[in-house]
């Protein structure tokens, strides 16, 4: 195998202004190269250039990437020459030992994470595994005594196996940490210490997270061997490509709100947050009785209910997700033109998080909050964090409606306060009237019910198997609130 032919100094962790190499230009095998060239991808994203090379050379990571940015490709690739080029050719009982572990916070990244491995690696000889809680553990011990070379897992199911003695992880060269910041925000340091603490201390590290809040860095510092640093976005900054709006509203007018907007901007797909598990389930039915299609994802429900609620959701049946931080972690629904802060978190790092959901793969999106008086103290922490102010839409842009359906695919997708003045005044449809959110509720307001048959397919490539992906009990550390 040729080792690759250009390493971090021809391709610098932080260079941003170099024209993009090619994937054969990052030093990736044959294998590989038609590995995402069946993927369809044309060139590597940002955080592929960066990881890449320095990954094949053996370096540790300190990555700040959010999912969207093809990040998963970023690491998964390189790991994957580095496995095949140096292949296990012991025939003792070990003869597929664990050479990489990749620990995720949620079930669904887990699965979503190990999706790809297989994808990329489907022209190797390699093996793969997920294991996360909440399922039947027997099929994984089977699976791991059969033998894996990659092994992605959830903190808490990976400690259960190495209890019960199903894992071995003491020939793992490479340890990947994906979605850092989550997973500490989750809680879950000290079951990583206790992977940390049966793995060779000789291996490579990458570490992966949106943000990089103190206990992050901690962690980067303790983990970590003189890494190479790379960012593919202003530290803590979100997507260029998301707009934001901030809409300030009195608590109790923000379904009406919500209601308007979700007609007024024809939005077809969008994804509405709330903070706490017991809102979610309410919002959807609320807004089912107000006309509009909507669902709830979070991880009270069963199993066969956030599938079928994502499911319905990916495929445009039902253009209203409300979820909870945690039960969207991870969730790869592609070009998500809009995300709804319904209610702002209270932590900004988590807006990153949730906006991250828009704005992907190069398509423009828009991130909107609602955003009511006892709020505004969230509002500036985020603000702070962003280091700008977000612009707040005002009530004359909400009486008019933008121009339905209108989402340019070239690219130039504006906030409405951006567009020509002719489609600012465009006559709303129908269903859109003015909405004046200073007088009480009228359930006139809310209109005939929604059609979600107009809906158009969200997902243009090959779904993921959702049943493995949301499989099982509630994830464990939802907040209860
Ligand atoms: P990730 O950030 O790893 O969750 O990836 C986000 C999405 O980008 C996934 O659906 C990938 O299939 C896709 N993707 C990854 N790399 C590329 C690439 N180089 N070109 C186009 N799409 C990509």
């Amino acid at each position: 195998m040729t080792r690759p032919s250009h390493g971090p100094e021809a391709h610098p962790a932080n260079a941003a202004d170099i024209s993009t190499p090619s994937f054969a230009a990052l030093g990736l095998i044959p294998e590989l190269l038609r590995a995402v060239a069946d993927q369809g991808y044309e060139e590597p994203t940002p955080i592929q250039v960066k990881a890449i090379p320095p990954i094949l050379q053996r370096r540790d990571v300190m990555g700040c990437a959010q999912t969207g940015t093809g990040k998963t490709a970023g690491f998964a690739l390189p790991i994957l020459q580095l496995l095949a080029q140096q292949a296990n050719t012991s025939l003792s009982p070990a003869r597929h030992p664990v050479r990489t572990l990749i620990i995720t916070p949620t079930r669904e990244l887990a699965v979503q994470v190990e999706e790809s491995v297989r994808t990329y690696g489907t022209h190797l000889a390699l093996r793969s595994a997920v294991v996360y809680g909440g399922v039947d553990i027997d099929p994984q011990m089977k699976r791991l005594h059969a033998g894996v070379e990659i092994l992605v897992a959830t903190p808490g199911r990976l400690l259960d196996h190495l209890h019960q003695k199903s894992v071995n992880l003491s020939r793992v060269e490479i340890l990947v940490l994906d979605e850092g910041d989550r997973m500490l925000d989750m809680g879950f340091l000290p079951d990583i210490k206790r992977i940390l603490a049966v793995l060779p201390p000789r291996r490579q590290n990458l570490l992966f997270s949106a943000t990089f809040p103190d206990e992050v860095r901690r962690l980067a510092k303790e983990l970590l061997h003189s890494p190479v640093t790379i960012d593919v976005a202003p530290r803590n900054a979100p997507a260029d490509l998301v707009s934001h709006q901030v809409y300030p509203v009195p608590a109790l007018r923000k379904r009406a709100l919500l209601v308007h907007l979700a007609r007024s901007r024809d939005m077809r797909q969008v994804l509405v947050f709330v903070r706490m598990k017991r809102d979610a389930n309410r919002l959807a039915r609320q807004l089912v009785q107000d006309g509009v299609a909507a669902t709830a994802i979070h991880s009270d429900r069963t199993q066969a209910e956030r599938m079928q609620a994502l499911e319905d959701f990916k495929q445009g049946k039902v253009p209203v997700l409300v979820a909870t931080d945690i039960a969207a972690r991870g969730l790869d629904i592609e070009q998500l033109p809009f995300v709804v802060n319904y209610e702002l978190p209270h932590t900004p790092e988590d807006y990153v998080h949730r906006i991250g959901r828009t704005g992907r793969a190069g398509l423009p999106g828009e991130a909107i909050s609602l955003v009511s008086p006892d709020e505004m103290r969230y509002l500036e922490d985020i603000e702070r964090m962003l280091k700008r102010k977000l612009p707040r839409a005002s009530a004359p842009e909400l009486a008019r409606g933008t121009r339905p359906g209108h989402r340019p695919k070239d690219g130039t997708h504006k906030r409405p306060a951006e567009r020509p003045q002719a489609r600012l005044h465009a006559a709303p449809r129908p269903e859109a009237p003015a909405f004046d959110y200073t007088k009480p509720y009228e359930p006139a307001l809310s209109g005939p019910p929604a059609r979600p048959e107009h809906a158009r397919p969200a997902h243009r490539r090959p779904e993921r198997p959702t049943a493995a992906l949301l499989g099982g009990r509630p994830a464990k550390r939802e907040p209860h609130k």
